[in-house]
């Protein structure tokens, strides 16, 4: 008599890190945390996943606003201005903010719980007063590289997994400046933190991205 019992299938080994792709963080910041003078909804969540993602890429990579405190995205370096008001400052439009992120400030630096060991560099944001970059690739000027683009082509990325803390759309920009320059992009959707926002919003940049062909999809399709 044959034995009709199937099996166990083997347990499967963790896949290996993705060998072409970069995991993007963008601004895991103190600022955006609870203790943090910008806080975004349920940002602690993202510092653990994080852990826990990084040492599925080769590649890993950290951005970090990094705003000398006289820049002009600052409602309080421009005379009768509100936070959220939007302006036309040197041929940029800039929605004023509140004053964050300033160099060598507590708020500035990395979160604290964020294990440091798998990002290779870090690429500063928002360093030049005048100039409000939103995009881990390029100063607001869509020109002025960061080096990011360079470092990922010297390493031989063909694709990046985009996440973070984005209150000013970091992560949406990011996104799409990868896509506009080649790379196979991702979205970690569970990842991201935004300021509260109506869902229309919310919707047309799901949509924004999936016309530029951004794929979304959680952190659990990659753990
Ligand atoms: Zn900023």
């Amino acid at each position: 008599m044959m034995d009709n019992e199937t099996p166990l299938p083997p347990t499967p080994a963790p896949p290996p890190p993705r060998e072409k792709s970069c995991l993007i963080l963008v601004d895991l910041q103190r600022e955006f945390l609870p203790a943090g003078g910008w806080e975004l909804p349920d940002s602690e969540a993202v510092i653990a996943l994080t852990n826990r993602l990084q040492r599925r890429f080769r590649v890993v990579v950290a951005t970090q606003d990094w705003h000398p405190k006289t820049h002009k995205i600052f409602a309080s370096n421009h005379d009768k201005r509100e936070v959220g008001q939007v302006i036309d400052f040197k041929r940029q439009v800039f929605k004023l903010t509140g004053v964050h992120c300033v160099q060598k400030t507590p708020g500035a630096e990395l979160a604290s719980a964020l294990v440091r060991d798998y990002i290779q560099k870090i690429f500063p944001r928002g360093q030049d007063a005048d100039l409000n970059g939103y995009s881990a690739f390029f100063e607001n000027d869509h020109r002025t590289s960061t080096g990011l683009t360079e470092f990922l082509r010297a390493r031989k990325v063909t694709e990046v997994y985009v996440m973070g803390f984005s209150p000013d759309g970091a992560v949406q920009h990011t996104a799409l400046d990868a896509r506009s320059l080649g790379f196979r992009t991702l979205v970690i959707t569970d990842c991201v933190r935004t300021l509260p926002r109506p869902d229309s919003e919310k919707e047309a940049d799901a949509r924004a991205l999936e016309a530029a062909e951004v794929i979304q999809l959680q952190s659990q399709d990659i753990l």
